[in-house]
């Protein structure tokens, strides 16, 4: 289905970003793969061309860019002819807007232009060992000791864990309140801040997922984010876009999924014609071909939505619900599609089966975005006890 979203600008971004992710990204994957990790060359190229932090102001090396869809390309097009685990847009569009929303005047200046430039790399550090999906769990804890904060606890399967310099960690400052918590910026190299290994995962194997420690990490008041009590509210508001970046992803690799396994079903034969021929196929291709276009409609309207200032977070979580489904469903689909060679990890689609499973648990798993759409329709039973 044509979409209606982009302009002529969008469309001449997007061909230098194809460029950019054909010749410089994708022909890299099985290297990255082969060594858990993508080269910190990738973010500085990708700053080079002014492919990072887009809606920075000027002043701090960005192009002021503030519309989405820029964004949504460069997701789309990484995903098509990029790395999957090239998390450029985690960097860029996930973490480097707490600095930009919430940090001071000094803050940016320091630290902006340097993500913009890709010679620092942004992590986001919520999740803990003991807590996940529930983030008042978090047990990692900051003491303010006047001069500084004093921060103790672990962090675990932290996106960019090992080629990350500076990260957004999420800890405790009010023992008593559920929802006490602060963002601190931890740096490579300060005292007391370690590296686990580099998790082995099933799927997105250019991406490097770590644990963090810190252990008597002295975190100075420069470093803190916003107000130290308020963590869990700026966590709120952060988490649609990224529920908005996840659906974009998946969407766009549901639909690389579908072109790859339409072309392979013209090709192979069985039985003395095309298998994409059988019923079957030609059904479920059908079937799929008719979903994703509806979810990207769906998607692409809540960029505009966004872009506007209006997409809530009970609408980013369906669209986030609905895409990650949707990318499930359809790689699963195309793995069958492809038979014994879709089981091959040197065929596209099965890395891109192991890679999808990731989405329907991070940002936010899948039973998280039902529960907060199902409290959206006033079922939540702590107002109908
Ligand atoms: C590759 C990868 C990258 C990641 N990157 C990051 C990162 O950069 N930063 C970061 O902070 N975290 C990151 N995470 C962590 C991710 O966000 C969490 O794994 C996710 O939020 C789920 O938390 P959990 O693993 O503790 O699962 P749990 O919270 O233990 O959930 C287990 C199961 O219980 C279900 N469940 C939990 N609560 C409810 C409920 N109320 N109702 C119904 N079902 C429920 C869940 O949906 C899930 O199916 C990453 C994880 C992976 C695997």
């Amino acid at each position: 289905m044509r979409r209606h979203i982009f302009e002529s600008e969008h469309e001449q971004f997007r061909e230098s970003a194809r460029r950019f992710f054909q010749t410089e990204i994708g022909p890299n994957g099985a290297r990255w793969r082969a060594q858990g990790y993508v080269d910190r060359e990738a973010f500085r190229r990708a700053g080079e061309l002014g492919y990072l932090l887009m809606w920075a102001d000027e002043r701090y090396g960005g192009s002021g860019v503030a519309d989405f869809r820029y964004e949504q390309i460069l997701i789309e097009e990484n995903a098509r002819y990029g790395e999957r685990g090239f998390f450029m847009t985690l960097h860029s569009r996930l973490v480097a807007p707490y600095i930009g929303q919430l940090g001071t005047e000094e803050q940016k200046a320091r630290i902006l232009p340097k993500c913009a430039r890709g010679e620092t790399i942004l992590g986001i550090a919520m999740t803990e060992p003991d807590a996940g999906s529930d983030l008042a769990g978090i047990r990692t804890r900051a003491e303010d000791r006047g001069d500084y904060w004093l921060l103790n606890g672990s962090k675990t399967y932290i996106s960019n864990g090992q080629i990350g310099d500076l990260f957004v960690v999420v800890a405790r400052t009010d023992p008593q309140r559920p929802h006490g918590l602060g963002l601190f910026l931890v740096e490579r190299g300060m005292e007391g801040f370690a590296r686990g290994r580099n998790l082995a995962k099933m799927g997105l194997k250019a991406q490097d997922t770590s644990e963090l420690f810190f252990d008597n990490v002295k975190v100075p008041k420069a470093n803190v984010l916003g107000d130290p009590t308020k963590g869990f509210h700026y966590l709120t508001h952060f988490l649609a876009e990224e529920r908005l970046i996840t659906a974009c992803g998946s969407v766009a690799n549901a639909q690389a999924a579908f072109d790859i396994t339409l072309a392979y079903v013209k090709e192979r034969r069985a039985f003395g014609r095309p298998i994409g021929t059988f019923q079957s196929s030609r059904f479920r291709l059908a079937e799929m071909r008719a979903r994703i276009d509806a979810v990207q409609v769906f998607v692409d309207q809540c960029v505009l939505e966004h872009n506007a200032g209006r997409l809530d977070a009970v609408t980013a979580a369906e669209a986030k619900l609905l895409a990650t489904e949707l990318e499930g469903e359809v790689v699963d689909a195309c793995v069958q599609l492809h038979g014994g060679a879709g089981y091959m990890e040197e065929y596209e689609i099965a890395r891109m089966y192991t890679d999808a499973r990731i989405t329907r648990i991070f940002a936010g798993s899948n039973e998280i975005m039902r529960e907060i759409i199902g409290r959206a329709l006033d079922l939540d039973e702590r107002k109908l006890k």
